[in-house]
């Protein structure tokens, strides 16, 4: 419908302008044109070059225009002569560029009539200021005219722009007041200043035609330093990879969006490719940034015409659907988006898949403020990524825990990056003799305003968000360091690590164990990974190789939280595994609960049958300690012992002598 409004408006400017054009050229004096011919004819040859070499002049975030010296010299050409030669001249000078440049023709008859009419209004402002002629040839142009001069090229400034414009903003959907405001300055000073200087280009043509390339000088400057400033400002709004709209234009152009809701809704969608990370790591970043490219055309090839599309950074595009007010509507745009990527994308001589998510919340539905939109949008990405790839629109419904959520995800990207994920080390000792041997490694985060968080808090957003294997890697570097400084410091104990079951399915995880261990100095049996049977849900084959590939690689493996699934003891049976780790909730109330202790019982006895060694945690009080060692418990951890420790409360703990300790709890983390 909007289309047609702008094919009207085409179509009118057009009927208007080419007949008047015709007439223009038909009642010039061509006879006898008052100026010698050389010069029109040199002016007519500078006013076609201008118009070959012209400067892009960007109007709002993405939609273009063009300047260029031809209109300097075209309204020069009206104070010197009949207005047919100027719009004679102009029209030539388009039709070259058309046949060079290959527009379409209805743009070609626009562009012409266009120029007919401000030419042909500068013509009547200026010929009623100085008393001439509309049609004919004017008197000589003598200084006095300047005046005059310089108000007709202000008419032909504010006619020409405006009927661009017109045809922008109902290309664009953005309405013409907006533009205005938004790009009344950086005309002024390209295509106000170039007019400004046409009464002179006027004057220095009725003096001599050898003026003319004297001119070029001030005229290339100018054309030189504008098209420099318009370049700039194109980098400043656009994304140099793949070309498209950036950040910073979507907000502009959403802000502008915002204020325009009651009659234009608009959808505003985030799109997340699915696996790129993976892609670009293992095919590397030339492979990934064509693929960017490929998928940024294929992305906007799909788009409806006005609907806009920006890259965010990284693998993230943002698209502003417009007039679209309903889930339907917007799942529609969202199905041909992810359509367009169906197809594999042929790149050095691969045929990569890549999929995306699609994150969807509707203006004014859903919000009327860009930086809400944007994070209901984000929240339902979220939404549309834990679905495994699909498209979501924004449900209120699940609002506040999504939001916290978000809040996490955009502050734990930082935080690995700063360092502030870290691990605190809970020791473990020798049931009987009361000797450190090893040490758990358990998840914090200091977040800078929530204080000090525990895993429970940021390991399922982390794994939710695609980031648990940063976060793996960061944590596996810094406790290998750890544990390498206190081998350097001759405390001979071990390291458990936990794992979750999706990194346990991650086929590269097993190669960064080897890699860490390696940077650190560390041999693998000083190592044991601690996974519960829940890696066993899912992808089982896949987590059984890469348990067995660790232990090949001489790494211990633990059962964490035994007692507490559905079938453990088939999973003993199935998992390559050296220590077994009884649930807290059976070792809590031993002493106390009879069940429990034939249960703990149990555990050891078939463990011990198996040949694995068993540590109980959670062991809080002496006599569940000491119940522990007559049960034939190995290990010991819990709080009796010690409380997770930073890695120097742990240095200074073992320096200090504590490897032969049964301490009572010590102060916590008095370090933090
Ligand atoms: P978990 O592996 O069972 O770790 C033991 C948890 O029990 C720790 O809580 C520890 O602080 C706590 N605990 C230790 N001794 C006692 C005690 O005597 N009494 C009581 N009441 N609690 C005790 P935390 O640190 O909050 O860790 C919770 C869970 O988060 C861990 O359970 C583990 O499953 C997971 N986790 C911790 N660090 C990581 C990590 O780096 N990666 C992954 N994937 N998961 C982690
Ligand atoms: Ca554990
Ligand atoms: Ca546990």
């Amino acid at each position: 419908m909007r289309w047609s409004r702008l094919h009207t408006y085409l179509g009118v400017v057009s009927v208007v302008g080419v007949p008047l054009m015709f007439f223009a050229v038909l009642r010039a004096p061509w006879a006898n044109l008052g100026e010698p011919v050389p010069t029109i004819v040199g002016a007519s040859l500078l006013l076609i070059l201008g118009e070959l070499r012209p400067i892009p002049i960007s109007r709002g975030a993405d939609a273009g225009d063009e300047l260029s010296i031809s209109s300097t010299i075209a309204v020069a050409m009206l104070f010197l002569a009949a207005p047919g030669v100027a719009i004679a001249a102009q029209s030539i000078a388009l039709i070259i560029d058309e046949a060079r440049s290959r527009r379409r023709w209805e743009r070609l008859l626009f562009n012409i009539s266009q120029y007919t009419v401000a030419l042909m209004a500068t013509r009547v402002v200026f010929a009623d200021l100085t008393g001439q002629h509309v049609w004919g040839r004017p008197g000589d142009f003598t200084p006095e005219h300047l005046g005059a001069a310089l108000v007709a090229a202000v008419a032909f400034f504010v006619l020409n722009n405006g009927l661009t414009g017109i045809a922008v903003s109902l290309a664009t959907r953005m309405p013409v007041r907006r533009l205005v405001q938004a790009d009344l300055r950086s005309h002024f000073v390209t295509d106000g200043v170039l007019l400004a200087l046409s009464p002179v280009v006027a004057q220095a043509m009725a003096w001599s035609v050898v003026a003319l390339p004297l001119l070029m000088v001030p005229l290339v400057a100018v054309h030189r330093s504008a098209r420099l400033a318009s370049q700039r400002e194109h980098e400043a709004l656009h994304d140099a990879l793949t070309g498209l709209p950036n950040r910073t234009s979507l907000m502009l152009r959403l802000s502008r969006a915002c204020t325009e809701l009651d009659t234009v809704p608009v959808a505003v969608m985030l799109v997340d490719l699915d696996h790129f990370k993976e892609i670009n790591d293992t095919l590397g970043h030339y492979v990934g940034d064509r693929l960017l490219v490929d998928v940024a055309s294929r992305l906007r090839g799909s788009l409806r015409d006005g609907d806009f599309i920006a890259r965010l950074g990284g693998d993230e595009f943002a698209i502003l659907a417009y007039h679209t007010d309903n889930d339907n509507s917007a799942l529609d745009v969202a199905a041909r988006l992810r359509a367009a990527l169906e197809s594999t994308f042929e790149l050095s001589g691969a045929d990569l898949a890549a999929q995306c998510s699609v994150g969807i919340a509707l203006a004014p539905l859903h919000g009327t403020d860009e930086d809400i939109l944007l994070k209901r949008a984000d929240v339902a990405l979220y939404d549309a990524k834990s679905n495994r790839g699909s498209a979501m629109v924004y449900d209120g419904s699940r609002d506040e825990h999504s939001l916290e959520r978000l809040g996490l995800i955009a502050d734990l990207r930082r935080a690995i990056d700063d360092g502030e994920v870290f691990p605190l080390f809970q020791p473990q000792c020798d049931a009987a003799t009361g000797e450190i041997v090893g040490v758990e490694a358990l998840a914090r985060w200091r977040h800078p305003t929530a204080g000090v968080l525990g895993p429970d808090e940021f390991i399922e957003v982390a794994e939710g968000a695609g980031m648990l294997d940063v976060l793996t890697d960061s944590l596996l570097d810094q406790c290998l360091a750890h544990l390498a400084s206190w081998h350097r410091a001759g405390h001979a104990v071990r390291l458990s690590l936990n794992i979750s079951p999706r990194t346990m399915r991650d086929s590269r995880f097993v190669d960064r164990v080897r890699e860490s261990l390696l940077a650190a100095g560390v041999e693998p049996h000083w190592l044991t990974i601690e996974v519960t049977e829940h890696v066993m849900v899912g992808d089982a084959a896949r987590s059984l190789a890469a348990l067995d590939r660790l232990r090949r690689l001489g790494c211990r493996i633990a059962i964490d939280d035994f007692g507490t699934g559905y079938s453990s003891m088939a999973y003993l049976k199935r998992l390559p595994v050296d220590e077994l780790k009884i649930d807290r909730s059976f070792v809590e109330k031993l002493g106390e609960e009879p069940k429990d202790e034939i249960i703990v019982r149990a555990v050891v006895d078939l463990a011990h049958r198996f040949g694995l060694e068993v540590t109980a945690e959670g062991v809080e009080t002496e006599p569940a300690w000491a119940l522990l060692t007559a049960i034939g418990c190995d290990v010991i951890q819990g709080y009796l012992l010690a409380r997770p420790l930073t890695p120097e409360a742990l240095g200074a703990w073992l320096d200090g002598g504590h490897r032969q300790h049964r301490a009572a709890a010590r102060p916590i983390l008095t370090a933090l």
